[in-house]
């Protein structure tokens, strides 16, 4: 824990405003929202990434991730969201203690990934290469 803010909201030393809490998950709006509503859900303890976390605390982490989703479209009218949830900062993450953003969508133009293309072959070189580390 140390210097984790999730841990020191989950110890209740820094305040939020929770939507959901029970004995392993906790749920509560993002500071800084994408749109009013985003939710992160994280597990109480702290474990870094979605390498870390136990597959048994991982499923009760993403049985309250289904639960908010639908209470966004139910009660704040939202006809969609994104589950989002970033691995290592290279990857965006800047808090280290797994956390899966709930993201409330207006429309579809409001942001979206870049997309590439697979040349010739190279589809098939990074089949085998991820084929081969699972
Ligand atoms: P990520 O970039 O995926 O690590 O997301 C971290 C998220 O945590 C960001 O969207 C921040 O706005 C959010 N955040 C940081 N500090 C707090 C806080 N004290 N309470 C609620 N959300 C926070
Ligand atoms: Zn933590």
């Amino acid at each position: 824990m140390s210097n984790c803010i999730f841990c020191k909201i989950v110890a209740g030393i820094l305040p939020s405003y929770k939507v959901y809490e029970d004995e392993d998950v906790l749920a509560f709006l993002d500071i800084a929202p994408v749109n009013h509503g985003h939710v992160l859900v994280i597990p109480k303890k702290h474990f870094a990434n979605m390498e870390e976390i136990p597959e048994d605390i991982l499923m009760k982490v993403l049985r309250v991730v289904k639960k908010i989703g639908l209470s966004l479209k139910r009660g704040l009218k939202y006809k969609g969201y994104n589950i989002v949830e970033s691995n290592d900062p290279v990857a965006g993450q800047e808090v280290a203690h797994i956390h899966f953003h709930i993201i409330p969508r207006l429309n579809k133009n409001e942001f979206s990934w870049p997309h590439k293309s697979y040349k010739e072959g190279e589809a098939q070189e990074v089949v085998e290469k991820i084929k081969n580390n699972i």
